[in-house]
């Protein structure tokens, strides 16, 4: 099994509300070889919701406020989730404050990114989880 970005597999989530569908990641989902998260929903954000950035260890979103709280409680429910089902590896999104991998959005709403992972990212990789993004994964099937 495989845990995959819920949005990649076509839910409308995300933070404007929208989807980031991926048909091949959509089709493991519907092929019973992947299990949707979405962090963020699961640490009881709305949709649609402010923008969120890390800075260090914090999340905070584009109002000011600290919401790091719910992105650990909903990175730590996607994690029990991944354990629930024996994922071998995780799928996930992007540049989130989340689920990105490598390259995270910068901390100062500007558009800009540096190294960095999402919350979920780092605790899938403590826990041995191999995570690759959605580009990753397009590489391996093309
Ligand atoms: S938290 Fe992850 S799954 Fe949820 S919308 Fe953001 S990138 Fe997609």
């Amino acid at each position: 099994m495989i845990l995959v970005s819920e949005c990649l597999a076509g839910v409308p989530c995300r933070m404007d509300g929208k989807s980031k569908l991926i048909p091949e990641i959509k089709q493991l989902v519907d092929e019973g070889k992947a299990i949707p998260v979405c962090p963020e929903v699961l640490g009881g954000l709305p949709t649609p919701r402010s923008p969120s950035e890390r800075r260090g260890d914090r999340v905070i979103n584009s109002a000011g406020e600290d919401v790091t709280s719910a992105f650990e409680k909903g990175a730590e429910e996607a994690l029990r989730i991944c354990r629930e089902h024996g994922c071998a590896c995780a799928i996930l999104k992007s540049k989130s404050p989340s689920c990105g991998y490598r390259v995270i959005h910068n901390g100062r709403f500007d558009g800009g990114l540096t190294e960095g992972n999402g919350i979920l990212v780092d605790m899938l990789l403590k826990a041995g989880i191999p995570v690759m993004t959605e580009q990753d994964f397009l590489n391996t099937v093309s």
